[in-house]
């Protein structure tokens, strides 16, 4: 969350602050402010709430000033500390003036900090953000970057700041504990940015900053050190590119990026699935067969969490292996019992997860195996695990995750196959399942071919204020995470709860107006979700059913929206586009910003 943004070389700055920011704008919309200067001391400082282009049209106005400030800091805030205003709008500055800060994370004890601090200056804002900048006035030994060691030796976690000393404009300085960091040489000048997202599509190279690391750019290059000393580092390459913000035929990015979840689908099986030979293929997981491996625990939050619970399953059901998912920011504070024969898996779509990571950090201490399901190359939880498999989904930019949810679950499901398949278990079966997964990408293409029904139904039901989602199993799970998205997209309240919790409490509340959204594909199960759904019916509750195509049971249901047959296995990928597709509409019904929802962010880099 907060994305910051440096650049120091020969060319005016602003327009490079202004475009990154609106890159890294996805990892916070609160607020945008940047600070840029030439070597003449002349400084333009801009601050605007809510959205870059509100800051962008601020800088616009002031065109005549902009001079060719060769060095600038920027930031877009996602507020951890004070409400969303001008005021706690970063950079932020010394009671002189004269030392201007962007920071991304929590300094945890600011409070402590600031009461010391009061004494002797005068603080505008409520950000924890603002310690930094007075903290570098009052230990400045004429050097900022040894005061900046001095700084960072007061702060308790977490941050990446980049700090500007107006007097010394040729350097800009930077510094990381927790938050992500890089910096890169390009064209005209040294970069540094919190997200390799926001360059991978003009940097070829980049190096990551690990904790404790402190970094000055200076005439257009870098030099990293830690606890005083030069240390040299390697660069990786960018590989992954960053696809320019384009929404095509789309209306919204988050529409777009649920059009792509067949393709997504298609690649995350690609080159790990050999579909003539219905064999897996891929060298990670035949390493991952070599462990004696009995047990697995699945450490995720969010979105990812519920695409685990369901691997968690498949993990039990398909390769016979214990496994257990635990939400990371609980997880961090029970007692961790570490075991040689658990494979501790750890989940992030960027990488970069704050409470994901620190787990990760512990169970690496204690020397136990580590697995990384990551969607971002090269990123921090990527990095630091002993093996892994990338999500491949492409990057995926806007807050409500989708199609990454989905290559997390193409590559749960194949890793289950590989290790059920270790343990000699039933080939034939194993088969049918690679048959059944290779239909599926074009059974969730047809899936968008629903969306005016889908739009029909949302106009329909955006007239309520709550909903159930129902589900039985793997697709209790399934309805968690959607009923996650209708909250996340168009803030109407959602909850969760398997079939046949309803009666234990909730079914209280049901009336005409307190919509279910019942999942309840053609399988096993499905009588028994009908008995349930009656008891909603007999009180009058309003039930859209999420069936099985071509069910006979469609009458029971107000409205159907139907899924294609597959394997049993599979059933909680099928209701993810179109409930997905239901959110968006309802969000669109009611006027919401689908892409940049009310108070949230993408790449939860704080805890
Ligand atoms: N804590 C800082 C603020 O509230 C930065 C927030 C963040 O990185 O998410 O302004």
């Amino acid at each position: 969350m907060c994305g910051i943004f440096a650049y120091n070389g020969t060319q005016n700055s602003v327009p490079f602050l202004i475009e990154w920011l609106r890159n890294l704008e996805y990892r916070g919309y609160d607020s945008a402010g940047i600070y840029c200067i030439n070597n003449k001391k002349e400084a333009l400082l801009e601050k605007a709430i809510w959205k870059v282009s509100n800051l962008a049209t601020k800088v616009e106005r002031n065109k005549e000033k902009l001079d060719n400030y060769n060095s600038g800091i920027a930031h877009t805030r996602w507020a951890t500390h004070g409400k969303v205003t001008v005021e706690n709008t970063h950079p932020h500055y010394s009671q002189n003036e004269r030392f201007y800060v962007v920071h991304n994370g929590i300094i945890e004890n600011y409070m402590e900090l600031k009461e010391h601090l009061q004494k002797k200056y005068t603080f505008y804002s409520d950000t924890d953000t603002e310690v930094v900048s007075k903290l570098v006035e009052e230990l400045f030994d004429w050097d900022i970057f040894s005061t900046l060691e001095k700084v960072t030796n007061k702060l308790v976690w977490a941050y990446a700041i980049a700090i500007i000393d107006k007097e010394n404009p040729e350097t800009l300085v930077g510094a990381k504990l927790g938050s992500p960091m890089i910096v890169w040489i390009g064209e005209n000048g040294v970069f540094l940015s919190s997200d390799i997202n926001a360059i991978s599509n003009v940097a070829h190279e980049f190096t990551t900053l690990e904790d404790n690391e402190t970094v000055e750019l200076k005439n257009g290059n870098y030099t990293v050190y830690s606890l005083g000393e030069v240390v040299k580092k390697e660069t990786e390459e960018v590989d992954d590119r960053f696809e320019k913000a384009d929404k095509g035929i789309f209306e919204t990015f988050t529409e777009k990026e649920i059009h792509e979840i067949p393709s997504v689908l298609r690649n995350a099986l690609k080159g790990r699935i050999n579909f003539e030979t219905k064999e897996i293929n891929n060298e990670t997981l035949s390493a991952l067969n070599e462990y004696d491996i009995d047990n697995i625990e699945i450490i995720a939050s969010g979105s990812s969490y519920f695409a685990w619970v369901v691997g968690a399953s498949w993990f039990k059901e398909v390769a016979q292996i214990k496994a257990e998912v635990r939400i990371s920011s609980e997880f961090l504070y029970e007692t961790f019992i570490p075991s040689k024969r658990t494979l501790y898996i750890f989940m992030s779509q960027s990488g970069e997860t704050a409470d994901v990571r620190e787990w990760l950090k512990m169970v690496k201490q204690k020397g136990c195996l580590t697995f990384g399901i990551v969607n971002v190359v090269g990123s921090t939880i990527a990095r630091m695990c002993d093996m892994g498999l990338y999500s491949h989904s492409g990057i995926e930019i806007w807050v409500a995750s989708t199609k990454n949810i989905v290559a997390q679950l193409a590559v749960l499901l194949t890793m289950s196959i590989s290790m059920w398949l270790n343990r000699d278990l039933q080939m034939k079966d194993a088969k049918a399942y690679i048959e059944k997964l290779e239909e599926l990408p074009n059974k969730l293409e047809g899936q968008l071919e629903q969306k005016n029904t889908i739009k029909v139904l949302a106009k329909k039901y955006s007239k309520y204020s709550n909903f159930f989602y129902l589900g039985k199993n793997l697709l209790y799970w399934t309805a968690c995470e959607c009923s996650l998205k209708l909250k996340e997209l168009s803030y109407v309240h959602a909850e969760a709860y398997s079939t046949g919790e309803l009666k234990h409490g909730p079914l209280a509340l049901i009336t005409p107006d307190f919509p279910v959204i019942a999942i309840n594909p053609k399988n096993e199960l499905r009588d028994k979700n009908i008995s349930n759904i009656k008891e909603i019916k007999a009180r009058s509750g309003t039930v859209l059913g999420v069936i099985t195509a071509g069910d006979t049971t469609k009458e029971i249901y107000d409205d159907v929206i139907e899924m294609p047959k597959t394997h049993n296995i599979l059933t909680p990928f099928l209701p993810l586009i179109p409930l997905w597709l239901f959110s968006v509409e309802i969000a669109k019904e009611l006027g919401k910003d689908i892409d940049k929802p009310q108070n949230l962010a993408k790449s939860v880099t704080v805890e």
